[in-house]
C-alpha cells in the first residue's frame, strides 16, 4: 500500500518534471528566432570579438618572440645577417658587390658550416666548374618536381625572384657566417622576400624553370659575391659538410671563379672554340651525337673520352647521358 502511493507520487512528480521541461523548450524553440539583441549588446559583442582578435595576434607575437630567441640560443641571429661585411642590404642583383663602391673583401675568413642541412638531397647532374662558355658556379642536384627545397642555414632572403633565361624561379638567402646560398630553377616560392628562416625550413618547392632540361636544384654557396665550389664544402654524396669551418681564402677563391673566365675570353678572341684546361667539364649527349662528335666539338680525342669516362671507341651513348670531356 504504501509503495503503491510512493510510485503514484513518484510519477506524478515525473509528469510535472516533464510538463516543465517541455514548455521550457517549446519556450526555447519559440523564443530563440524572436530574440532581438539590442544595439549597445551588440556593441559590447563586437568589442570583444575585436579584444579576442587582439589576444590572439598578442599570442602569436608572444609565440615569434619565443621563436627568434629560440634560433639566437641555437646560433647567432642578426635582422641583417652579416651586414657587417656587406655593408648594405638590396635586393638588385645575385652578386651583392655589383654595381657597388669597391669594398673590401677579407683575405681570409673562417665560415662557420656546423648549422647547415641539406637543401635537398640527390644525384649530382653537373658539378661546378667551366661548361663550354660559361661558368658553372653550383651544382645541379637531380629531383622531382615538387620536391621540398630547405634553407641551408638560418638567414634571411634577398632575393625573390623569376628568370626566364637563367635561374628560372630563384631565391638568394643571406647568411651570419657570411654565405649566401642561390636556389634555382624552383617551381614554387615558400617564403618572401626578407623573410628570416631558420636553418632547414622548406623554402621553395623544385622545379625546372628557367633555363633548365629537367627538374633539378642548381645551388650555389657564394661569399661576397664569389662563388665557392660546392664540392669543396660539402660531401656530395652525403650531403655533409667536409669539416666544422670552411677557410675561406680570396686569393684562391677569385682565381677559381675568375682565372676561368679569364682564359676564356682569351681563347674566344682567338676565335678557337677551345676550353678551358682546368676542371672538370661534361657535355650532355643530344640526339645524333656520336664519340667522334663530341670530341670534334671540344677539341679532344675519341681515345680521351674513352679513358676519362671508361667507355670503349664503339659504344653506344644515351641521350641526356653525361660524358666528361675534360
Ligand atoms: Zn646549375
Amino acid at each position: 500500500m504504501y509503495l503503491r502511493s510512493m510510485l503514484k507520487k513518484n510519477v506524478r512528480i515525473l509528469f510535472r518534471v516533464a510538463s516543465v521541461c517541455s514548455f521550457l523548450i517549446v519556450w526555447e524553440v519559440q523564443a530563440r528566432p524572436n530574440i532581438v539583441v539590442p544595439d549597445v549588446h551588440r556593441q559590447i559583442h563586437a568589442r570583444l570579438q575585436e579584444e579576442q582578435e587582439n589576444n590572439a595576434l598578442f599570442q602569436n607575437m608572444v609565440d615569434s618572440i619565443n621563436n627568434l630567441k629560440k634560433v639566437e640560443a641555437d646560433e647567432p641571429f642578426e635582422l641583417y645577417p652579416a651586414l657587417d661585411l656587406y655593408t648594405s642590404w638590396d635586393d638588385a642583383h645575385v652578386d651583392p658587390l655589383r654595381d657597388k663602391a669597391p669594398i673590401p673583401i677579407p683575405a681570409e675568413k673562417d665560415i662557420d658550416l656546423s648549422h647547415f642541412v641539406a637543401p635537398i638531397k640527390g644525384r649530382i647532374n653537373s658539378p661546378y666548374g667551366w661548361r663550354r662558355r660559361r661558368m658553372h658556379k653550383g651544382v645541379d642536384i637531380q629531383l622531382y618536381k615538387g620536391d621540398t627545397v630547405r634553407a641551408a642555414f638560418s638567414g634571411r632572403v634577398r632575393i625573390r625572384k623569376f628568370e626566364r633565361r637563367g635561374y628560372g624561379y630563384y631565391l638568394v638567402l643571406r647568411h651570419s657566417n657570411g654565405l649566401e646560398t642561390v636556389y634555382g630553377h624552383l617551381s614554387r616560392f615558400l617564403v618572401n622576400q626578407d623573410d628570416l628562416v631558420t636553418a632547414g625550413q622548406p623554402i621553395a618547392l623544385g622545379g625546372s624553370t628557367g633555363r633548365s632540361t629537367g627538374p633539378h636544384l642548381h645551388l650555389e654557396f657564394r661569399f661576397m659575391g664569389i662563388a665557392i665550389d660546392p664540392a669543396k664544402i660539402l660531401d656530395l654524396q652525403t650531403f655533409e659538410p667536409r669539416n666544422p669551418q670552411y677557410h675561406f681564402i680570396a686569393a684562391v677563391e677569385q682565381k677559381a671563379q675568375m682565372g676561368k673566365a679569364g682564359r676564356d675570353s682569351r681563347s674566344r678572341a682567338g676565335g678557337k672554340n677551345t676550353a678551358a684546361s682546368s676542371g672538370n667539364a661534361f657535355h650532355k649527349v643530344r640526339k645524333g651525337d656520336t664519340l667522334g662528335s663530341i670530341a670534334r666539338q671540344y677539341g679532344t680525342s675519341v681515345s680521351k673520352l674513352c679513358r676519362l669516362n671508361g667507355l670503349r671507341s664503339g659504344s653506344t651513348l644515351r641521350i641526356g647521358q653525361k660524358i666528361r670531356y675534360r
